[in-house]
């Protein structure tokens, strides 16, 4: 018995590990856009039906056409790239909600949310593109759906990969809720480091890709930096993320060779 489960779960390792495309790190995805993606929509539309949309206009129309560049560049991306069938899947979104917290997320297949309290810290339209080409990433790297794949190994066990494969199955939410932490205010759980560090240098190439000023990246965290100096507890959208020193560092490094993707992949 104990032979037969390693060996299901071996093979289940198998079919499931993947390459992120760009960055080349193998990942563990054993949930599919079928799935994740229908609950993806339903619980964005939830959120935006129960909370506040801004009234700024001018705010709100900078942030839709940022969404709309970089998404179209990422879109450019996955249909020059094998990915059309994925790409079809996307149902784009992009939305200003009035609320203070420094924030702005993105769910499986692309339904963006900017908190209006980010909107200060990205100060222009290449401080948008930053912050939106990360969250951007998080979901064409897929990181929700690669947690989602490890909460179910740490907490559910082999049996409900099976369950959970059903469209409709209550498992299927609860692993959501494990890897989302639906309900909670930030409506979003913790990124890794390795997924924060994925998404800032993805996020790069899309936002020069679009056609932005990739060093208002470095901008941005530097104001990020200088916003959370002082405060009680740091911004909502740095205490889970790696420390901005290094982050900085990170994408001044990794600044030349984003060009160099960008200009690679927009030919
Ligand atoms: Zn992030």
């Amino acid at each position: 018995m104990k032979k037969i489960v390693s060996i299901l779960f071996i093979s289940l390792y198998l079919v499931s590990c993947s390459t992120v495309p760009i960055t080349g790190r193998k990942r563990f995805n054993m949930v599919s856009d079928d799935q994740v993606l229908p609950m993806s929509f339903a619980q964005y539309k939830g959120f935006l039906a129960k909370n506040k949309l801004s009234t700024n206009t001018k705010m709100t129309n900078e942030v839709k056409s940022v969404g709309a560049r970089i998404s179209k560049a990422v879109d450019k991306f996955m249909r020059a790239n094998g990915m059309k069938k994925e790409a079809n899947k996307y149902r784009w979104e992009f939305n200003l909600v009035e609320d203070k917290q420094l924030n702005a997320w993105c769910m499986p297949g692309g339904k963006v949310v900017f908190y209006t309290g980010i909107m200060p810290v990205c100060k222009n339209v290449d401080g948008i593109a930053a912050v939106m080409g990360h969250e951007v990433a998080h979901a064409f790297a897929k990181h929700g759906q690669e947690r989602m794949s490890s909460a179910t190994l740490q907490k559910l066990g082999g049996v409900a990969v099976a369950v959970g494969t059903s469209k409709k199955d209550p498992k299927t939410a609860q692993l959501w809720n494990l890897a989302y932490g639906v309900g909670s205010q930030l409506g979003m759980l913790a990124y890794s480091r390795t997924h924060e560090t994925e998404a800032d240098k993805l996020g790069m190439v899309f936002m020069i890709m679009a056609g932005y000023q990739p060093e208002e990246a470095i901008n941005v965290w530097i104001r990020m930096s200088e916003r959370s100096k002082g405060a009680k507890k740091p911004p909502e959208f740095l205490s889970t993320h790696p420390s901005n020193q290094t982050r900085i560092k990170t994408l001044r490094a990794f600044l030349p060779e984003a060009k160099r993707l960008a200009t690679k992949y927009n030919r």
